[in-house]
């Protein structure tokens, strides 16, 4: 077999078979296969697509170039859950303590934010002294000894993934549903988690701008779980706006910090509460998502999510003080607060705009390797449907360089859109896509 057979096939549109795509993600993960074959065979996909069989073939190949977990060793049932990536996606930070808080174990490998979209393990080393880069032993010595681990990708999971994503990301093939579908899934397989939680973003601010993209996508997922023998169900949320109102990784840290102690925007616990409630009733805890969300406000309201957290950080070497005193972590010199210019409904705030503005404050990266600032992001002080008199706050701005608080300026305020006359909110979700096996 030939990698340019492989890549001339799909480029003519044809059907991969299992061994063809072993072969070539065998090759591309141990350096037979050159950077240049795979973005070329990545673009064929992109532009071709691949059907529900490849796409499971490509999933169990990615997850099968690594180690693979069996988390049933230490812990009798574990769930994981996935954002396919958006703005102001603090999520797991909240939702896992919740969960794990109710009994439920949860193990976690996140990524690192890329582009306009953020990444939990770039918002978690906001706390000083978290590791994040945490064996596979420390894994799942942790799920056992505390039932919440979450941690970087580790390199011996799924390593196909983590170098073709990284060949993704420069070369214009982020943006495919057989690519994304694959590249979540193989992570989530080989970690081991026997129930799964996606969370599909659709909208501006995510990799999927409308809803039926998004519901293939969902649905592909499931469908790969469910042949890897794991239960899942995908949530469709909303991604036109940031969620929450922190943008910004220690600014995140702090929202889901006070979302933990019962405060926080009322659409983020919103949507961690039913991302909660899905996770404990995949898991087996609640009998379904209601029953679930109603456990995971009990650990809410009484502070064992909290403790939860703090338990995570602690075991992790984070500093707890950071925590228990959050205006010590990470803030930034200059902070602006920027007026409505004019009165009305805000009848839009773009979240890509928002979280591409966010990185140019210093907040992401635009290539992996480049550095970010912890302390600098954006506070978004309404949401859409809102009403304001001219002169109220609109947004506040974290930033460490005067020049880019000048051009941030401009772009948020270019973000939000108005109407004269009343919007009604977004919806938090779209719909669920569940496997009838579950
Ligand atoms: N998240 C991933 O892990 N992979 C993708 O391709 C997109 C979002």
């Amino acid at each position: 077999m030939r990698a340019v057979d492989i890549i001339i096939k799909k480029r003519d549109k044809g059907e991969l078979t299992a061994e063809e795509i072993e072969f070539f993600i065998k090759g591309y993960t141990n350096g037979d296969i050159a950077d240049y074959q795979a973005a070329a065979w990545a673009m064929a996909v992109l532009l071709n697509g691949m059907t529900p069989d490849e796409t499971t073939n490509l999933t169990l190949a990615m997850a099968h170039s690594g180690e693979m977990l069996d988390l049933s060793q230490v812990v009798p049932v574990a769930v994981d859950k996935h954002s396919t990536g958006g703005v102001g996606d603090k999520t797991t930070l909240v939702v896992d303590p919740l969960v794990a808080a109710c009994g439920l174990a949860v193990g976690k490998m996140s990524g690192r934010g890329l582009g306009f979209s953020g990444g939990t393990v770039d918002k978690m080393e906001s706390i000083p002294g978290l590791r994040t880069d945490l064996s596979i032993e420390e894994f799942l010595a942790q799920l056992g000894s505390v039932g919440l681990v979450l941690t970087g990708q580790s390199a011996d999971l799924a390593p196909a993934d983590g170098k073709l994503y990284a060949l993704r990301d420069v070369t214009g093939t982020v943006r495919s549903i057989p690519l994304i579908a694959s590249s979540v899934m193989c992570k989530k397989i080989a970690a081991g988690a026997q129930a799964i939680v996606l969370d599909v973003k659709v909208g501006l601010g995510a990799f999927m701008t409308n809803l039926e993209e998004a519901q293939v996508l969902a649905g592909l997922m499931v469908s790969i779980a469910y042949l890897a023998g794991r239960k899942a169900v995908a949530l469709l949320s909303d991604m036109n706006q940031p969620l929450g109102w922190a943008v910004g990784n220690a600014l995140e840290v702090k929202e889901a910090i006070q979302t933990l102690h019962g405060g926080g925007p009322p659409d983020f616990r919103e949507h961690c509460l039913v991302v909660a409630g899905h996770m404990l009733a995949l898991g087996g805890m609640a009998k379904d998502p209601e029953q679930g969300r109603m456990l995971a406000q009990q650990a809410l309201d009484d502070g064992r999510g909290w403790q939860k957290f703090r338990a995570f950080v602690a075991a992790q070497g984070g500093n707890e003080t950071y925590i228990d005193r959050p205006e010590r972590l990470p803030s930034a010199d200059l902070v602006e607060t920027v007026p409505a210019p004019r009165a009305g409904y805000i009848s839009g705030i773009n979240a890509r705009i928002v979280g591409e503005t966010a990185v140019l404050l210093g907040a992401g990266r635009s290539r992996i390797e480049d550095p970010i600032d912890h302390a600098v992001g954006i506070l978004v002080h309404h949401k859409v449907g809102d009403y304001l008199e001219e002169g109220e706050p609109l947004f506040t701005l974290h930033a460490n360089q005067p020049s880019a608080i000048e051009v941030a300026r401009h772009e948020m305020l270019a973000a939000h859109s108005w109407s004269n006359d009343p919007v009604p909110p977004l919806p938090l979700f779209y719909g669920v896509v569940e496997n009838p096996e579950n």
